[in-house]
């Protein structure tokens, strides 16, 4: 009888142990958490119940079921056309071509931009399979097309993918014969470095001292 009730209790604490370490590793998988801050998120979650954890799966949900692309440049919202697509009292006729949505936000961070965004969604990298199509680049060339722009920042990271991917798009960009400037971020920038890590000032300064795309 005590052997029943002893392997019963060993089973409900590997469950236990089981689920805990499942949750453990997806969250050791986000950005900047590895597997020792995660185990302890779980168990504040698990400590937290009514507190935390039955919040963040009803935000989860809001998050799986509201957030999605914007039609247009890429960015993060809860529309089908993202807020900053949607105000016009922005500059529609400067587009700034960032790799990642991490990317736009920082650049909205600084406050000193005022067009448009256009978000790849990576860079070009033939190790991890990322290709032209695999980007939203095409999407960005039906949008020259269509509207006409002024000013197209070239913001990439200052990576050799980044550099790469930039180059790239210069060059398709050239053979359509756009009558608009382009540009790219300059000084301060580190090479190696992505924007998103990026103090604010440097970010500032490279976005306001940008240069011709030669
Ligand atoms: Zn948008």
């Amino acid at each position: 009888m005590q052997n029943t009730f002893y392997a019963k209790s060993t089973i409900f604490v590997y469950m236990q142990q089981k689920s805990i370490s499942i949750l453990s590793k997806t969250i050791s998988k986000l950005p900047g958490l590895g597997p020792r801050i995660a185990k302890k998120i779980v168990l504040n979650l698990a400590l937290n119940k009514e507190k935390t954890l039955i919040p963040l799966i009803q935000q989860l949900q809001d998050i799986y079921h509201k957030v999605q692309h914007c039609n247009i440049c890429g960015n993060l919202d809860e529309s089908p056309i993202c807020n900053i697509c949607n105000n016009h009292n922005r500059d529609q006729q400067t587009v700034c071509i960032v790799e990642e949505v991490a990317d736009l936000w920082a650049i909205e961070r600084i406050n000193v931009y005022q067009g448009c965004f256009h978000v790849l969604g990576g860079n070009l990298c033939a190790l991890s399979g990322k290709t032209p199509t695999s980007l939203n680049i095409n999407n960005l060339f039906n949008r020259l097309q269509q509207q006409q722009f002024k000013e197209i920042i070239i913001a990439t990271s200052a990576t050799i993918n980044g550099q790469n991917t930039a180059n790239f798009i210069v060059d398709q960009i050239q053979q359509m014969h756009l009558n608009c400037k382009i540009t790219r971020l300059a000084y301060g920038i580190p090479v190696g470095s992505e924007l998103d890590y990026l103090d604010d000032g440097t970010l500032s300064i490279a976005l306001l001292s940008r240069k011709d795309f030669d």
